[in-house]
């Protein structure tokens, strides 16, 4: 399988490359060439299959060239095998016709384990074919982090330095980083906000010298390629465990760099019967204006409750728009550059073919609330922040009640307790018992001043090799 760049000018990649290459060298996003295609009566075979054994029909076609079938299928069960539920995701039901699906059960609470588990291991298999080291490093506002950590602890080629903004992280998601034993994990807590971790990490990137040639860094953020690739594999299994492929299903995606509800756009695309893709964003609503009024403008960032939604511009989306433009890098690449400087729309009919599978809302923090409120008294059913945003924009956007509407539970309400306190409930929300010591174990990070040249260094002297 060879990987395009949606600005049209990057050399095309495989898949090796494009799981160590974040952005690509034109400034886009790599997407496969080709989907792979699936008819109705292969993905009805796979009924009854575990999570792994789907995972691996679903994603094979994708790094086939890259990796041996059977290292492919022991890498899946291992990633997955960790999983804190039998069933890796299993669906709950809220009313009828109407389900959550928990992708929450990883070892961080949140649905980017499934992309940030295996992430870990394809990289750690295609370092070691390649006898390369890379240092992943990284900045936090708290669920990437812990789940990039979480997916790379077992790595022998990838040191991961993750940066998260001291004091202003919430405890539950600090200790997810910091209890993580391991040589290779470094918790650098700086002295500064969260804006001041990323633009270290980006001058960072920009001049890799401090490192000395020894190494090169990696990035593990919600562009690349496999961590969507990984996203598409729970809307195969939700739909077969509902009666998939025979009846067609929609879907309510919690949403912030549109990465989680793009995998879901591309399960469609590869012959999976969705009839709808609601996109459920909070104040940060730039997908929501778009999707109701065709201009795509941004504004300032909103702090909400629900803070791993809490972005202005979705990265992901320019994937969408490449599509939506046909293919044609050279028009997304000018549509972006002029996104850059003030709003823009794309033609009417372009917006009107993406209207037919898409509908968005916008949730404001009183409204999730109300929502987590409302679920738990009819249904004694606690649901985070994030989820309620995605079970009340289903409830509002929902086209046709005989089609199943399945919300993604991106995290488990654990995570957020402030929410929970906030909506009025009294009841306190448990981690699950896997995680309940999470307060007895021991931290281990190291706090630096707000200052890129004591950062690099400390990269510099702390790296497994140095
Ligand atoms: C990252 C995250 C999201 C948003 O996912 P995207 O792929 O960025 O749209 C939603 N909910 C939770 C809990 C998350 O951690």
């Amino acid at each position: 399988m060879r990987y395009i760049s949606t600005r049209g000018e990057a050399p095309a990649l495989g898949f090796e490359d494009v799981l160590l290459t974040g952005l690509a060298s034109d400034g886009g996003l790599y997407v496969p060439e080709s989907l792979p295609h699936f008819s109705l009566e292969e993905i009805r075979s796979w009924r009854g299959l575990s999570y792994s054994e789907l995972a691996f029909n679903v994603m094979y076609p994708f790094v086939d060239d890259a990796i041996p079938a059977e290292d492919f299928r022991t890498m899946l069960d291992e990633t997955y095998g960790v999983f804190a539920h039998q069933a890796v995701a299993p669906l709950v039901q809220l009313d009828t016709n109407e389900w959550v699906l928990e992708l929450f059960h990883g070892p961080t609470l949140a649905f980017k384990d499934f992309a940030l588990q295996l992430l870990g291991r394809l990289l750690d298999y295609v370092l070691e074919k390649r006898k390369q080291h890379v240092v992943i490093m990284g900045a936090t506002s708290g669920d990437t982090g812990s789940a990039a950590i979480e997916g790379c602890r077992r790595c022998e080629h990838v040191d991961i330095f993750i940066l998260h903004p001291h004091q202003r992280v919430s405890e539950v998601q600090r200790r997810q980083m910091t209890t993580v034993q391991g040589d290779n994990i470094h918790n650098i807590a700086v002295k500064g906000n969260f804006d001041d971790c990323q633009r270290m990490v980006k001058e960072s990137f920009g001049d890799q010298s401090f490192l000395g040639g020894k190494t090169q860094l990696a990035a593990v953020n919600s562009i690349n390629w496999a961590r969507i690739m990984a996203q598409i594999v729970y809307y195969f299994q939700a739909s077969l465990a509902l009666g998939g492929p025979d009846r067609s299903m929609a879907f309510s995606v919690p949403t912030g760099n549109f990465g989680d509800i793009f995998a879901g756009y591309l399960a469609k695309k590869m012959g999976l019967p969705i009839s709808q893709l609601v996109i459920a964003t909070n104040r940060n609503d730039i997908l929501h204006r778009f999707m109701s009024g065709n201009k795509y403008e941004q504004h300032q960032l909103e702090h909400t409750l629900s803070p791993s939604m809490d972005i202005m511009v979705s990265s992901n989306f320019e994937r969408l728009l490449f599509d939506l433009h046909g293919r044609d890098g050279a028009a997304v690449k000018k549509l972006l550059e002029n996104a850059a400087k003030g709003p823009v729309s794309i033609e009417d009919y372009r917006w009107r073919h993406a209207r037919k599978l898409f509908d968005s809302d916008a949730v404001d923090d009183k409204t999730t609330c109300d929502t987590i409120r409302e679920i738990y008294e009819r249904n004694e059913y606690l649901l985070d922040p994030h989820t309620a945003i995605g079970v009340r924009a289903a409830r509002t956007c929902r086209r046709d009640p005989a089609v199943p509407m399945i919300t993604l539970g991106t995290a488990h309400p654990a995570k957020f307790p402030d929410a929970i306190a906030e909506s009025g409930l009294s009841v306190k929300p448990q981690l699950p018992a896997h995680m309940a010591d999470l307060f007895e174990r021991e931290e281990r990070y190291t706090v630096l001043d707000n200052d890129v040249a004591g950062v690099q260094a400390f990269i510099a002297k702390h790296w497994k090799n140095a």
